[in-house]
């Protein structure tokens, strides 16, 4: 039996029930993994985008594309579960060309409508070892002629902590093509500022449980705003990630924070309610 439970394991995440019950440990991992490439060509992967803001101007920055899995008997499964199957078992690569595909697709629709919107797509580690994805994204990119500035990719400390030398040079190549680097969840990986100097980055996005609490706690405002005067003093743009209140984001306001993603702001949605979220910003 199925229990759908209101959290994938630790974090809540209010906008949908996730199928709790996908034990990594258990095999009928095995039988979902073989799924999962059926399910990238039959469609039932689809993307839904979140919304960044500017704080300065309240405008739409762009958007992050964030995968979801609508399984047929399961119901939908969160990438939290899928991405680290699809890791482990070597079917990232497909997965990620996948999650470009219909991201630069959709951007590109947005931008021939007059739309600015950026468009970020996550990464993960394996894809740094991807020596071939500089060169895709640019055609891909070049194909739906979308600016490159206009795509940005966003790794964790963790992902290039392994191979840093080899990530390096695919973190260059994305550069030099005019892409955007930025780097999420920061805070909770282990990397050294020496090292991410190193790489071409950005933007920083400053982790969720930073930001989450900040209001009640004096030792997480002094975090953030100590990573925003960071980001800034190294040439950096900078986001804070889990915005759930308005007195957060009139926090965040008044440190300069440049960007803000959150509940407060929007959850991920589909393309489609992408456009009412975008006529409501124009009216207010
Ligand atoms: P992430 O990149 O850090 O994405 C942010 C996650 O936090 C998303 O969960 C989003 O729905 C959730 N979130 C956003 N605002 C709030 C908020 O205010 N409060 C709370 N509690 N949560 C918020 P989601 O979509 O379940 O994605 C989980 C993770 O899965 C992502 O974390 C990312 O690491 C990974 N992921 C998602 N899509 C992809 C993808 O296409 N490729 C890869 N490689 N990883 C992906
Ligand atoms: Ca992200
Ligand atoms: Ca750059
Ligand atoms: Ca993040």
């Amino acid at each position: 039996a199925e229990t759908a439970q209101f959290a994938a394991a630790g974090s809540s995440k209010a906008w949908a029930f996730y199928d709790a019950s996908i034990d990594p440990h258990r095999p009928e991992r095995l039988s979902l993994m073989g799924e999962l490439r059926e399910a990238i060509t039959q469609g039932h992967l689809e993307l839904y985008y979140q919304p960044k803001l500017t704080l300065a101007t309240r405008h739409l920055e762009g958007v992050e594309a964030l995968v979801r899995w609508n399984h047929p008997q399961r119901g939908l499964i969160s990438p939290d579960v899928f991405i680290a199957m699809a890791e482990d078992t070597g079917n990232i690569q497909h997965l990620t060309r996948w999650v470009l595909g219909a991201a630069v697709t959709q951007a590109s629709r947005w931008h021939e409508q007059g739309l600015n919107l950026s468009m970020a797509v996550n990464l993960s580690a394996h894809d740094l070892s991807d020596v071939d994805l500089p060169r895709y994204l640019a055609d891909l990119t070049d194909l739906h002629r979308l600016p490159h500035a206009l795509l940005t990719l966003e790794i964790t400390e963790r992902a290039v902590i392994g191979e840093f030398e080899s990530a390096l040079r695919v973190l260059q190549q994305l550069g030099e093509h005019g892409f955007q680097i930025a780097i999420d969840d920061f805070g909770v990986g282990q990397s050294s500022l020496s090292y991410l100097h190193r790489l071409p980055v950005d933007e920083l996005k400053i982790d969720q449980s930073f930001v989450k609490h900040l209001i009640d706690d004096v030792d997480d405002r002094v975090i953030v705003r100590s990573i925003v005067e960071l980001s800034h003093n190294l040439g950096y743009k900078v986001t804070a990630e889990g915005v759930e209140d308005e007195g957060t984001l009139h926090y965040l306001s008044s440190i300069a924070c440049d960007h803000a993603q959150g509940f407060f702001v929007a959850r991920p949605m589909q393309a489609r309610a992408l456009h009412d979220f975008v006529a409501t910003q124009i009216d207010s």
